[in-house]
């Protein structure tokens, strides 16, 4: 071939090979964005365990195969499932937004840190909203504050964290839907592994902060089992938790859409079960849930484990019981998500 003829002029040998090569697989980038933030505190309906919410992100990277919150992408016209996961948007501004809002909290109030988004999903390694919001925090006393994370990321903050827990009451709910490594690797791809969890639940109450493992959502038949569950209590129990909770999952119809196809790939005996029960709605009815409650109640009361963290009753909790995953709050609880 005339060189003038060839379709990669300049380029030979390795480099010339290299670019020829074809593509076997090509890995998302992740975007990440500044958005306006106008408010940081969002008041949840009453009667739900905590009065305000807050996400400093919108869209988490973990890109869990059952995160209910994917549809608040789409309040911003963005639809595609994976665009939640690789659309990140840090909210701009917030440490000003708070304090001005921190004034209509009263004492009575819990905040939920987390109930849309992981605060210490990566992009926090780098924009650090979720620290600032922190150090807001740490200048305030009498709060009630708790941070849902699955994120060993939360390590880096305990300075921190002991400053607020010293004059406020804080707990932290480290999520872990399952010890085994592989199956939590296909079910939240990017977050980090459970044994890594376990570990920050060991560093965060060996600083003397309440922590609790959720194993949220629990999935029926991939998850539930009597043996998986109590396994994972023990080893929250042995790493210092000191409550655990237990949400049912459910699935929107964003979730749906993402959680059917991994269930047909991983567990494709399951699939004809998972639609007909999640097709009409998206929470489970009927005796199965009361089975579960049991079934995590023993679990709880055989390793000495609470239900929730310290400022939140059993009775305050069981809404979220049927409504949580991840140990989020369900779409229905929320009035808005930021
Ligand atoms: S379930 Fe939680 S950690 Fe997983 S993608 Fe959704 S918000 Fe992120």
């Amino acid at each position: 071939m005339l060189f003038g003829d060839s379709p990669l002029p300049g380029l030979a040998g390795i480099a010339r090979l290299a670019a020829q090569s074809e593509v076997l697989e090509s890995k998302r980038t992740v975007r990440y964005f500044e958005i306006d933030c106008r408010s940081v505190l969002n008041r949840t309906r009453p009667g739900l365990p905590f009065t305000w919410t807050i996400n400093p992100y919108r869209g988490c990277e973990f890109a869990c195969r059952y995160c209910y919150a994917r549809y608040t992408h789409e309040f911003m016209e963005l639809h595609e499932s994976h665009e939640f996961e690789d659309r990140i948007y840090a909210k701009s501004n917030l440490p000003p937004i708070l304090r001005r809002e921190l004034k209509r909290v009263r004492a009575t109030d819990s905040i939920a840190i987390g109930t849309a988004t992981d605060p210490y999903q990566p992009a926090e390694r780098r924009f650090l909203r979720t620290r600032s919001l922190l150090e807001v925090f740490a200048g305030q006393s009498g709060l009630s504050l708790s941070i849902t994370t699955k994120s060993d990321l939360i390590r880096r903050d305990i300075p921190l964290l002991r400053s607020i827990a010293s004059r406020n009451r804080l707990s932290v709910n480290v999520t872990i839907t399952t010890l085994d490594a592989s199956l939590a690797r296909a079910l939240e791809p990017r977050a980090p592994r459970p044994d890594l969890r376990l570990q920050t639940v060991r560093a965060l109450t060996d600083a003397g902060i309440p922590t609790g493992v959720f194993p949220n959502p629990v999935m029926p038949l991939i998850t539930d089992q009597e043996a998986r569950l109590d396994a994972l209590a023990k080893a929250a129990r042995e790493h210092g938790a000191s409550y655990f909770g237990g949400g049912l999952l459910f699935l929107m119809p964003s979730s749906r859409r993402v959680f059917l196809p991994f269930v047909e790939q991983h567990f494709p005996h399951l699939l004809r079960r998972y639609q007909e029960r999640y097709e009409s709605d998206a929470y489970l009815k009927g005796p199965y849930r009361d089975m579960l409650r049991e079934r995590l109640r023993a679990i709880r009361q055989r390793h000495g484990l609470a239900s929730g963290g310290t400022h939140v009753s059993e009775e305050q909790r069981f809404p979220l019981f049927e409504s949580s995953q991840a140990g989020l709050p369900g779409a229905g609880i929320l009035r808005h998500v930021p």
